[in-house]
């Protein structure tokens, strides 16, 4: 049988945006993933849904797989004939075992590769502002390991560390602290040297202390820092404040729970991110295609009798031009037909499948929509609606107003769905999360569905329009509604109210 393929590929510090582009490549091919603990949670959800994933975590004091197993895992993954990625945090030669971890493939000529990755050592500092080199303040950096190994004592050279006048990184270093700096003290350190401590760096939950020498643990206990973290020692850290980039994003350290399904919830998770929010994906609802549905069979059959044909939302896009592929049909079938979308997200949605929407309202709802057609159709012109099963009568009641011919066909259900709910309604209750995302009413019902009755008091909601704001109120959330149906404008509106909250 032919052998699979290992790789060795550093994932970086946590941040998505630092794997390497070789690392994202490989994780889209891989068959197998072997991942442990300091991965982080957004370069695991990189890793296609098909693939096998084994968590090989190791804890701080036990080892929940241990190093042999690892080992051997990798060999019998490959030797199965699997290409197989052992993503480790960080870079996979930097204090990461990787060493040991091809001995074992390279003993039994299988083929490997080793990725290197950005390393805590250098992207956690940088992330907290301080520089790992300045012409001004040292010319060397060091990445000292603070920890024994089993069994082993702890024996750092302070003398000869203190001399070289560079920044040090301890790696590992949290539960020796106290050694690491009596021990620089001892060798003749100043004092008042800089030091800081990084914890989760990169990481939308990363935080920052600046001392010195004499005070940093005292410090650390007082802020209760702990794994993982690196420290820093040297002049350089003096400048953490000047180059603080990435805690003053102006989200940095609020959480947003994002209720929309995961289909669509890219943007948003992405601009959130930008500008250093931690957003939580909570999808509250799922689109579900009208199965069998009749009404959408027949009205295919008799496209030409319409003038107009609307569309309310992205999914209906897709589920009508599914439908329309799976009878051999394309858009060609609309050839003679005018298209109205809800809103711009709609209308690229559209453009998609080739066709460019003849009308959008300016303001992206359903009233508009139907306001706007209601100008454009021609006396004798019928006109199509395509939206979901649980839509208001908005459209509908307009066009009835305006003595407007139409159909409707509703494309999908929308089911109410609540994974970890009981891990988001303790961070409601604990207080942990202020801000919430709304994108339709039905995510507001879904929400509410989900989390029941605890107090939400403490939550404030970003509605998009109107509609989703109702729905908001019915069950008495704090809300504000952002000024217009995009997700820029929603993101606008928590930088109005939630903006500032730096947390350092
Ligand atoms: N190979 C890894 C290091 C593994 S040793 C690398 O190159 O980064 C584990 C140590 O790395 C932790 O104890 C901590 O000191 C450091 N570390 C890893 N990720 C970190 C992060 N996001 N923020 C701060 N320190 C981190």
């Amino acid at each position: 049988m032919k052998h699979g393929f290992v790789a060795l590929v550093g994932a970086g510090p946590g941040d998505k945006g630092l794997i390497t582009l070789r690392g994202a490549e490989l994780l889209s091919k891989a068959d197998v993933v072997v991942y442990d603990r300091l991965v982080s949670h957004e370069i695991i959800k990189m890793i296609p849904p098909e693939v096998e994933k084994i968590d090989v975590g190791k804890e701080n004091k036990f080892h929940l797989v241990k190093q042999e197993d690892i080992n051997r895992i990798l060999l019998n993954k490959s030797l199965e004939g699997k290409n197989v990625i052992r993503l480790k945090g960080g870079d996979p030669f930097v204090f990461g075992r990787g060493g040991e971890e091809l001995e074992l493939l390279q003993e039994n000529d299988i083929p490997f590769e080793v990725v290197p990755g950005v390393t805590s050592a250098v992207a956690a500092l940088c992330y907290g502002g301080i520089p790992a080199t300045h012409r001004d303040f040292c010319s060397s950096m060091h990445i000292i390991t603070g920890h024994a190994r089993e069994g082993g004592q702890l024996s750092i050279p302070f003398n000869e560390l203190k001399e070289l006048n560079g920044t040090l990184v301890f790696l590992m270093g949290l539960s020796s602290l106290a050694y690491l700096m009596k021990g620089l003290l001892n060798a003749g350190m100043d004092k008042d040297m800089p030091a800081a401590i990084i914890e989760n760096g990169t990481r939308p939950n990363q935080r920052k202390l600046v001392a010195t020498v004499g005070t940093l643990e005292q410090k650390a206990l007082e802020m209760g820092i702990k794994s993982p973290a690196i420290i820093a020692v040297g002049k350089v850290c003096t400048l953490s404040d000047k180059f603080n980039w990435f805690m003053k994003k102006p989200l940095f350290g609020t959480k947003v729970l994002v209720t929309r399904p995961k289909a669509s919830s890219s943007t948003i998770v992405e601009k959130l991110r930008q500008l250093g929010a931690e957003p939580l994906e909570y999808p509250c609802i799922e689109v579900v295609p009208i199965p069998q549905n009749e009404k959408l069979c027949s009205v295919c059959e008799k496209l030409s009798e319409y003038g107009w044909i609307l569309f309310t939302s992205k999914n209906g896009i897709q589920i009508f031009f599914d439908y329309l592929n799976s009878q051999g049909l394309d858009a060609r079938v609309l050839a003679n037909i005018k298209i109205g979308t809800v809103g711009s997200q709609t209308a690229r949605a559209l453009k998609e499948v080739g066709l460019i929407s003849d009308f959008t309202p300016e303001i992206f709802d359903g009233s508009h929509l139907a306001q706007g057609v209601s100008q454009l159709v021609g006396e004798n012109e019928k006109v199509l609606i395509c939206d979901a099963a649980i839509a208001s009568d908005d459209i509908v009641n307009i066009f009835n107003n305006n003595n407007i011919k139409f159909d409707r066909v509703p494309l999908y259900h929308t089911n109410y769905i609540n994974e970890n709910s009981d891990e988001i309604r303790k961070m409601i209750i604990d207080g942990e999360l202020k801000y919430i995302t709304f994108t339709s009413a039905s995510t507001v019902e879904g929400f509410m569905a989900s989390v029941k009755d605890i107090p939400l008091g403490s939550l404030t909601a970003v509605c998009i329009g109107n509609q989703t704001a109702q729905a908001a109120k019915k069950y008495n959330l704090t809300y504000v509604i952002s000024e217009k149906s995009t997700i820029d404008s929603i993101t606008d509106k928590l930088l109005e109210i939630g903006g500032g909250n730096i947390d350092d």
